[in-house]
């Protein structure tokens, strides 16, 4: 089967984000421009204690390019493991030029994010090209919780549908929907805003 992209919807950043005088305090408008996900990964916030858990990374690493610190369009919302993977590395001396060959990134709000990076139906991580290989490396895009954290959300996505269509006649399909709509109730409390 064909693999799917490893982004169903590719985060935006808004043009119209007003000036802030310290990076961190872009996070609610960054986890709206990136749909509350990892820009890298994908994952869901939720999976590693919400917003407060998630970090701010810099594109263009803040350790070379000071200049850049606090420009929105240089930051992107993602999970700790990405951050922590990517830290400060960078293929030269540009903040334009993101990758050289096969070595460097690709900012995930760009087109062309999905052409190196796509999903196996059973939810891993798979590198398309070269490039995609080293970011998939750097990032540690083959740990199982990426997996995990994609496999549970379309099982929950199922269930939701399968229990919105009903078992209107049958008891013991209806007693069955009720209690997934009960059990999401509940793994909803354990989710981190
Ligand atoms: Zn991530």
């Amino acid at each position: 089967m064909m693999p799917l992209p490893i982004k169903a919807t590719r985060p935006i950043r808004r043009t119209t984000i007003q000036k802030k005088s310290r990076y961190s305090l872009y996070k609610p408008e960054l986890r709206e421009d990136f749909i509350s996900k990892c820009g890298y990964c994908d994952t869901p916030d939720y999976y590693s204690g919400g917003r407060t858990g998630f970090h701010i990374d810099h594109f263009a690493p803040k350790s070379k390019f000071d200049l850049l610190k606090n420009e929105y369009n240089n930051l992107v919302y993602c999970c700790p493991i990405c951050n922590l993977g990517k830290s400060d590395d960078w293929p030269g001396d540009n903040p334009n030029t993101s990758f050289m060959g096969d070595i460097g990134y690709i900012d995930p709000c760009s087109e062309i994010y999905n052409e190196h990076l796509a999903r196996n139906q059973d939810g891993t991580i798979l590198a398309l090209t070269p490039l995609g290989s080293y970011i998939h490396k750097r990032l540690k895009l083959n740990l199982r919780r990426r997996q995990i954290c994609w496999l549970m959300e379309r099982m929950e996505d199922q269930l939701t549908r399968l229990a919105k269509l009903g078992g209107r006649d049958d008891a013991e399909i209806k007693a069955l929907c009720e209690l997934t709509i009960e059990y999401f109730k509940y793994a909803g409390f354990l989710k981190r805003e």
